[in-house]
């Protein structure tokens, strides 16, 4: 049992972290409220850094440390939480390198040739494309469907909704990898998992106003008739659900190290806040009713980031070697860490609002634009609070005691 990190991991998170603070921090209201975009050039400087590529290999102009993907994508993030609260640059790095990692498991060779050089030298953005309109947390219910097979792509219609970076991808280029059905007959269990072009001929998007993580934007894809080449197929043909579900796990980690590391950075604002305000002729910080549960949270806090270390590390022993790693192992662990990682993100900022009193209510601190990014990750992206509570269920009383009919863990 070893709970430090290398040497190499630790100069990493320092570099993150430095970046983070130096090209982040100062702008991070800017992004939230008046630009509501991530500057061109701040994604330039990250992916000079590397950050892009921090898991794709070599060969496809990446950084990866092989066998570390997860590990290293769980210390950038984190890292980028601290310094971005609105959690737009976080959330738009943690898909762009998240769903690569699910390209390079099961993606064809062609397809990574094509897509993965574009996406580490962040030129293009790479998303999630699942949630329907008639079908959020029951995925199994999508209807986006391949109304024609030519033998070498699919022609399919449908629509999607609430999906992150509808905009990015449409302007940089890129795409999404995307959930619909070439077996309708069969349900789910008909369904494959492919690479979408967001500019592919006969897609439209439409972008929603959100309460938060406004720099990124989130929308809806329409589909008529758009044709699908089969090389951008990511695992097999009517087991994409599975394929979905798998990447799910390596979502979810990333988005419990951006709600993690924003609850952190959260908790060293209202601590230092709290040290130098002064009431009834002490600082605020030696009131017991604050000081206590400042250290509940950072106790949470630690014991939750141990916990997605421990998840991060087996997803790496998993692709090193499937046989060594129990599948459910993964589940149970990630889905405890984004059940609960959003939700504590959210009580560390508005815990933090009510130490500030009244100037916690004004947007002099970022409290308030943290709580509203993280937000977003206790209603929805990666499956809500509920859908991690069913798969943790189906985990401790087993299936026949949850009574669900398969969606979110692939199983
Ligand atoms: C900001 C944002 C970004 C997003 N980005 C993406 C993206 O990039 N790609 C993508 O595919 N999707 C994305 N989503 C969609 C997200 O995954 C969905 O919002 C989520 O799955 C919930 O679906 P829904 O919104 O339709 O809510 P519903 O499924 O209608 O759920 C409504 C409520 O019921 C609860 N609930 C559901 N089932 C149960 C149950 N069995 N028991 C108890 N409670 C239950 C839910 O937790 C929720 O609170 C994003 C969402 C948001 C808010």
């Amino acid at each position: 049992m070893d709970f430090t990190m290398s040497p190499e991991q630790e100069l990493w998170k320092q570099t993150v972290r430095e970046f983070a603070e130096q090209e982040l921090e100062p702008i991070a209201r800017k992004i939230d409220e008046e630009w509501h975009r991530i500057p061109d050039e701040i994604i330039d400087k990250m992916a000079d850094l590397g950050i892009f590529g921090i898991t794709i290999p070599e060969e496809y102009g990446g950084c990866a440390v092989p066998g570390e993907e997860m590990q290293y994508a769980v210390i950038t993030i984190h890292e980028l939480a601290r310094g971005e609260l609105s959690m737009s640059v976080p959330v738009y790095t943690l898909l762009c390198i998240g769903w690569p990692m699910i390209m390079v498991q099961h993606g064809t060779e062609e397809a990574k040739e094509e897509i993965l050089p574009k996406v580490a030298s962040g030129e293009w953005f790479f998303g999630i494309n699942t949630t329907e309109p008639g079908g959020g947390s029951d995925l199994a219910a999508i209807k986006t469907v391949a109304t024609k097979d030519t033998g070498d792509s699919w022609i399919v219609n449908g629509e999607k909704a609430y999906i992150s970076g509808v905009r990015e991808a449409t302007e940089r280029g890129g795409g999404h990898a995307t959930l619909f059905l070439t077996k309708p007959e069969l349900g789910y269990k008909g369904s494959t998992f492919a690479y979408f072009p967001a500019q592919a001929e006969g897609t439209s998007h439409t972008v929603y106003s959100d309460m938060g993580r406004m720099g990124l934007s989130t929308g809806g894809f329409v589909y008529k008739d758009v044709e699908i080449p089969k090389k951008y197929i990511l695992g097999e043909e009517n087991k994409g659900f599975y394929t979905n579900m798998e990447g799910f796990n390596v979502a979810r980690a990333v988005v419990s190290a951006a709600c993690l590391g924003g609850a952190e950075k959260c908790l060293d604002i209202s601590r230092d806040y709290t040290k130098q305000r002064i009431l009834f002729g002490r600082p605020l910080m030696n009131f017991e009713a604050i000081s206590f549960e400042m250290v509940d949270d950072k106790a949470e806090l630690e014991m939750l980031k141990l916990m997605l270390m421990r998840g991060a590390w087996l997803i790496d022993e998993y692709y090193k070697d499937k046989s060594k790693v129990d599948f459910h192992d993964i589940n149970r662990t990630i889905a405890m860490c984004k059940c609960y990682a959003p939700m504590l993100g959210v009580r560390v900022a508005r815990n933090g609002m009510m130490y500030h009193g009244g100037f916690g209510y004004t947007k002099d601190t970022p409290l308030e634009m943290s709580m509203r990014g993280t937000m977003s990750y206790v209603v929805g992206a990666e499956g809500g609070h509920h859908v991690m509570k069913i798969i943790m269920g189906r985990d401790f009383f087993g299936d026949e005691a949850v009574p669900y009919r398969g969606s979110q863990d692939g199983h």
